[in-house]
């Protein structure tokens, strides 16, 4: 096909544009991923925005053919439907796992914002990219942690319901936010834990990620002492970085990169399996031989990493799962993470465990994996649509349930966003702190 070469933005920088599509060359959908789609509209039922609207191009077939649409030059790229209805999908992957086809939909979406975004036609936010800028360097997280947690104390965050420069979703969600643990794991705990628990059987290594090692440090502690339990060495590879899960949905894929290459770096080979206990994570890190197959030093090094990445769950099942004997005296219910179950394929596992704990009722939740309207930032840059997700879901929590399990930060936010605004009281934890309870809880538990 032939390609023209044009000047992009005030850096000069020399990129090739496809004349007919519009598509700049580095990262455009390729015609093998969307010529796979044959129409045939089973990936509809499945889609959350389609079920809120009706609307064809906000299902996953109406994305694929207007992807196809723009390639072929049949609609513009720029002031065309495209661009929008990229950013309305909440990246749920929930079309892939009904898709007869194959049909790589997230990876569409998410090709499609690069382009949007590196062309300028749509222009993330300020404070969205200042956001992903802090999550994606330690340093600065460390700090905004700090001043997060310092504004919780004196109650803040509750008091204010609008800031200068921010939507009113980022007060909403930063008053709903429990309070931070006393520090993030950072490695200290996480190392301390996994000496005392530590079997050497099994080695895994930790990953900690960036909101769930800033605000949900204790799961990662809940975390080492269940796989402890079972046999593994943990540890917390020092230098690990955001996974580019945020990078990747806003359309930055060079960021993503950079973020990966670092991960790759860190981890080196040190371990039989790398664990996440973030769906949202898992995901990414899953991703990486795709983000980086065009990059010599990094393609075949990121295949052997993704190959190593497990659920902590999925780590659990595969070296043998030990119920524990402790009681877990409440009715339990689970929130299934779309990229878990989309995308890391954990099946049943987190149902099993559940219903592995004695003293408990475990009750499913109704279409347990339709995406509870989290979606990384998705909550905060178009929050009609995920309030109308974030109220059917606290709807369909089993009536009695006094506990919800999940098994990703972005869930385990919305789902407490939800019981503060909307009910029911229920209590949120990550399924490994459920598990660490329940052997807690056994009569010769140390
Ligand atoms: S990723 Fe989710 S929201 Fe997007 S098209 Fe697929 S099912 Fe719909
Ligand atoms: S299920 Fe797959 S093949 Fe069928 S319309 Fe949806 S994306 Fe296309």
């Amino acid at each position: 096909m032939a390609r023209i070469a044009r000047t992009l933005g005030a850096k000069g920088v020399k990129i090739m544009k496809d004349p007919a599509s519009g598509w700049l060359t580095a990262d455009a959908p390729q015609a093998d991923e969307f010529q796979s789609c044959i129409k045939c509209g089973l990936c509809l039922p499945s889609c959350p925005t389609f079920q809120e609207t009706g609307l064809e191009r906000e299902s996953p077939r109406g994305r694929v053919q207007l992807i196809r649409s723009v390639a072929q030059g049949l609609i513009p790229l720029e002031n065309g439907p495209l661009a929008e209805t990229l950013f309305t999908c909440l990246d749920c992957r929930a079309c892939e796992s009904a898709c007869p086809s194959g049909v790589p939909i997230g990876r569409l979406i998410e090709k499609g914002r690069a382009e949007v975004v590196q062309q300028h036609i749509v222009t993330t936010p300020a404070w969205a990219r200042w956001l992903e800028q802090v999550l994606a360097h330690p340093g600065r997280l460390k700090v905004a942690r700090r001043v997060f947690k310092a504004g919780q104390q004196i109650g803040l965050w509750q008091r204010r319901n609008k800031w200068p420069g921010l939507p009113a979703s980022v007060s909403t969600l930063a008053s709903t936010v429990r309070p931070l643990p006393s520090k993030a794991a950072g490695g200290m705990p996480v190392k301390r834990l996994a000496k005392a628990h530590a079997r050497d059987t099994v080695r895994v290594q930790l990953f900690l990620g960036c909101i769930m090692d800033a605000a949900f440090s204790d799961a990662h502690e809940a975390t080492v002492r269940v796989l402890s339990r079972h046999g593994c060495s943990v540890t917390a590879p020092e230098g690990q970085v955001c996974c580019g899960a945020l990078a990747v949905h806003a359309g930055n894929r060079e960021e993503a990169r950079r973020l990966a290459r670092i991960n790759v770096d860190r981890f080196g080979q040190g371990a039989d399996y790398i664990a996440t206990n973030a769906g949202g994570c898992g995901a990414a890190l899953l991703e990486y031989p795709d983000w980086l197959k065009d990059d010599p030093r990094y393609a075949n090094r990121a295949r052997e990493f993704s190959s190593r990445v497990h659920d902590a769950m999925q780590i659990l099942d595969l070296v043998g799962f030990e119920p524990p004997s402790g009681p877990f005296p409440y009715t339990v219910t689970y929130q299934g993470s779309c990229h878990l179950h989309h995308v890391m394929k954990v099946g049943n596992i987190p149902e099993r465990l559940l219903q592995s704990l004695p003293g408990s009722d475990y009750r499913p939740m109704p279409d347990m994996t339709r995406c509870c309207g989290s979606a990384g930032i998705y909550n905060l840059t178009h929050p009609a649509m995920a309030d109308a997700l974030l109220r059917r879901k606290m709807m369909d929590i089993p009536t009695g349930a006094e506990v919800v399990a999940t098994g990703n930060p972005g869930c385990w936010l919305q789902m407490e966003q939800g019981v503060k605004r909307f009910g029911p009281p229920v209590t949120v934890m990550h399924i490994m702190q459920v598990l660490d309870r329940a052997y807690a809880n056994a009569p010769d538990a140390t």
